[in-house]
């Protein structure tokens, strides 16, 4: 077991911490995750426990923030954080003009999944991240910027291919003792891993959303290979059947390309994806990734795509472009200082 403290119910610092009183797991619990640096803060703690836990844990995190940029255009955040073994992951803070904190949480170094518009596709696959380590981008997203409202787990990697550890993170993001953050305001999202799908009700009920990009069967295999594992009508049935046990909407993220997936005919191919299906389908213009050469639509062009949805019935939301000052938009997080073309890349 990952021993590290934040990834942790009480029940399991109780055992790991080899505690005597529960009462006493869970007051470290939750100064964990009010942010105490290390256990010399938890002044009502009796002070033998304190220097002895101390001894054993320096620190609380495992993890630290060697860079920190603020796009000065919109006001969000990008976190570039050191995990213990040296590697990085980015986590981005996203504030509306409500107020409304998104912190955009990574589940993976690199991702192997390969979408070809994607610049963290494009670094490949380094490793799963932890709970502790998801929980860890949260604590030090609040450490600097406060209260966070929403959660979307929409950072590095593919969370699907890392439930177990996003999930146990989710329950920690909900737990009231810890973030106490409704699981509605949880958002996985995912490029399509149907059979994991299938069986997503039974986990914490956090939202859906599931990068579409084209319901274009040929050019869906192309932009990203998992299209091929799990083509469109399996994908489509997975949800189906996650929507009829769930009774949740999807959210169908589409990332629109200039002249690739924005044609009447990709508009019609979604509409005839979407028929059956409880879903919002949430149009983002792709952002420009540097050595890719796909185009980003115009404004114009991304309002009559969307115009077009609409008509046809179905609901559309717009995502606001944020953080790309940062490199800290959709799509444009990697890490220049991660060893992505080293040879374990591709194991
Ligand atoms: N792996 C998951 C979650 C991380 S990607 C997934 O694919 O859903 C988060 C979102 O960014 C996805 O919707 C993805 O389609 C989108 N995205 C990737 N590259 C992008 C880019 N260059 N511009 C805009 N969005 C992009
Ligand atoms: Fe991975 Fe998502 Fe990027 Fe595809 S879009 S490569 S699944 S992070």
């Amino acid at each position: 077991m990952n021993n590290a403290l934040a990834g942790q119910l009480p029940e399991e610092l109780s055992d790991s911490l080899s505690l005597n009183a529960s009462f006493r797991a869970k007051q470290i619990f939750r100064w964990i995750h009010s942010g105490a640096s290390d256990f010399n803060a938890m002044t009502n703690l009796p002070k033998d426990l304190r220097n002895t836990l101390h001894q054993r844990f320096p620190s609380i995190l495992e993890s630290s923030v060697p860079a920190c940029r603020t796009d000065p255009d919109d006001g969000s955040v990008k976190l570039t954080i050191r995990l213990k073994d040296g590697l990085f992951a980015e986590s981005v803070l996203l504030i509306d003009g409500r107020g409304r904190k998104t912190a955009c949480l990574s589940s993976q170094v690199g991702c192997a999944m390969g979408c070809l518009f994607c610049r963290t596709g494009t670094m490949g696959f380094l490793r799963n991240l932890s709970a502790s380590e998801i929980i860890e981008q949260l604590l030090m997203l609040k450490a600097s910027y406060g209260d966070i409202t929403h959660i979307v787990f929409m950072g590095m990697g593919e969370p699907l291919a890392n439930r177990e550890a996003v999930m146990k993170a989710a329950q920690l993001l909900h737990h009231p003792e810890a973030h106490n953050i409704s699981y509605r305001r949880i958002t996985l999202s995912t490029c399509g891993l149907a059979d994991q799908i299938r069986t997503l009700h039974q986990d914490p009920p956090i939202r859906l959303a599931v990068s579409l990009v084209t319901a274009r069967e040929d050019l869906r295999n192309t932009l990203m290979p998992v299209n091929r594992r799990y083509p469109l009508r399996e994908l489509r049935s997975s949800l189906l059947a996650y929507q009829r046990a769930s009774g949740r909407r999807i959210t169908l993220e589409y990332v629109l390309i200039r002249n690739c997936n924005d044609t009447p005919e990709d508009i019609a191919a979604l509409a005839g994806f979407c028929k059956g299906l409880k879903v919002l389908v949430n149009v983002i213009p792709w952002n420009p990734v540097e050595g890719l050469s796909y185009q980003e639509p115009s404004p114009a062009g991304t309002e009559k795509f969307s115009a077009a949805l609409e008509q046809l019935g179905i609901t559309v939301s717009k995502r606001l472009r944020k953080g790309r000052g940062v490199n800290g938009a959709c799509g444009q997080l990697a890490v220049p200082l991660n060893p992505a073309s080293e040879p374990h890349e591709s194991s």
